[in-house]
C-alpha cells in the first residue's frame, strides 16, 4: 500500500517546527527518521495531512558535552550513537544498546527522538535512559520544558509529549569511572524488538560485593519497570554468585507475577526476563575500563 496524500514540510529551526505544529494542529506528525511512522503511514495506520520533516534542523543533530554530562540531540541517530560518532556518557552503554537495535538501516536513519516519542515498549531507548536518570527537553508552543526519562512514557505507545510538542534533546550524566554497567537484550521471535531487556548499573566495594544497584527492565509491561526487590535483593552479593533462581523471587515480587504460577506464558516470561537480568549481571563492564580490561565478556 501507499500513504494517503500529505502535504510535506521541512522547517529549518525549532522554532518554525513548532510553530508550523501549533499552527497546523491535530492533522500534522512530526516525522524524524521514519523507521517506525513511514510502515504506518504505507500501512494507512496513520494518516497525517501534514508531515513536519525535521530532520534538517542542523540544531538537533549530534552530541556535545555540557557540565558533567552530554547533550543528544533529538535526531542524532543510532548508528551515529553505535559508531562513536558523539561521546558516549555511560562508558559504552549508550553504544551497546545503539548497536542491538534493529538492523544496520534501521540503525542509519532511526533517531533517539523518534525511539523516545514512539515509546514503544520493547525499543531500547526508553528503558536505558530511564536507567541512567537522563532528561528529555522538548519544546512546544507553550515553550521549552525537560522531565526525567523515566516520566516519559504513559503507557504502550503513549508518551507525555503534547501533539505541538517536538522532542529535542536527551541530557545524560556522564557515569563515574568506578561504575558498572550491564545491558542484556533477549530477543523476540520476530528477531528484532527484545522479549526482555535488562539494563544495570552498580558500584562494588573491594569485596566486590554490590552496592548502588539500579536496575530495570523494558519489553516485560507496557512501560520500562524499575526493579527495586531485585535492587534490594542484589545488594551485598557478588555479581558472579547470582544466578536465576536467585534472582527470580524478586523479579516476580517486582512484575507482580507469582512464582509458580500455573499460568505457562506467564512463568515462562518471568524465567526470560530473571535469566535477562542475570545475563546482563554477568556481562557488565566497568565505565573506566576497557572490555578486555575487566576479564569478564559478555555472556
Ligand atoms: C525492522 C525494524 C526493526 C526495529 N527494531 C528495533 C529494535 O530492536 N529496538 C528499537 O528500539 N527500535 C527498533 N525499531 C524502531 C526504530 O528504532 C525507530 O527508529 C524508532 O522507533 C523511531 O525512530 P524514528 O526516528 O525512525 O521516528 P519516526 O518513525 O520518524 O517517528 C516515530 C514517532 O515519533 C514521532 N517523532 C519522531 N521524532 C520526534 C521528535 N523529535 N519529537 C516528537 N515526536 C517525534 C513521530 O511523529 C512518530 O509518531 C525497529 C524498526 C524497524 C523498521
Amino acid at each position: 500500500m501507499k500513504p494517503a496524500e500529505f502535504s510535506y514540510h521541512r522547517p529549518g529551526g525549532v522554532s518554525a517546527a513548532v510553530a508550523l505544529l501549533a499552527g497546523l494542529g491535530d492533522g500534522a506528525r512530526v516525522l524524524g527518521g521514519g523507521q517506525s511512522l513511514v510502515p504506518e503511514l504505507n500501512t494507512r495506520r496513520v494518516t497525517p495531512e501534514h508531515l513536519v520533516d525535521i530532520t534538517g534542523i542542523g540544531s538537533l543533530r549530534g552530541a556535545r558535552r555540557m557540565g558533567a554530562g552530554v547533550r543528544y540531540g533529538a535526531t542524532t541517530t543510532h548508528r551515529m550513537v553505535e559508531d562513536g560518532l558523539v561521546p558516549d556518557a555511560a562508558g559504552g552503554l549508550l553504544a551497546r544498546a545503539a548497536a542491538g537495535i534493529g538492523h544496520r538501516a534501521v540503525r542509519t536513519r532511526g533517531t533517539l527522538g523518534g525511539s523516545l516519542a514512539q515509546m514503544d515498549p520493547a525499543a531500547e531507548w526508553p528503558t536505558v535512559f530511564a536507567a541512567l536518570d537522563a532528561t528529555v527537553e522538548v519544546c512546544g508552543a507553550r515553550g521549552v520544558r525537560s522531565l526525567p526519562a523515566r516520566e516519559l512514557p504513559l503507557g504502550a505507545f503513549h508518551s507525555a509529549l503534547a501533539t505541538d510538542e517536538i522532542i529535542v534533546a536527551v541530557e545524560v550524566r556522564e557515569l563515574p569511572p568506578e561504575r558498572w554497567w550491564g545491558l542484556y537484550k533477549t530477543p523476540g521471535t520476530g528477531g528484532a524488538f527484545a522479549a526482555s531487556l535488562a539494563v544495570v548499573l552498580y558500584d562494588t566495594d573491594e569485596r566486590g560485593a554490590l552496592h548502588g544497584v539500579k536496575l530495570w527492565l523494558g519489553a516485560a509491561q507496557e512501560t520500562p519497570v524499575r526493579l527495586a526487590a531485585t535492587e534490594l535483593l542484589l545488594t551485598g552479593r557478588s555479581a558472579t554468585e547470582l544466578d536465576v533462581a536467585a534472582v527470580l523471587p524478586g523479579v516476580a515480587q517486582d512484575l507482580d507475577t507469582v512464582d509458580g504460577t500455573r499460568n505457562d506464558t506467564a512463568r515462562h516470561a518471568l524465567r526470560v526476563h530473571a535469566a535477562t537480568v542475570c545475563r546482563a549481571l554477568a556481562g557488565a563492564e566497568r565505565v573506566g575500563r576497557p572490555a578486555a580490561a575487566t576479564g569478564r565478556g559478555a555472556p
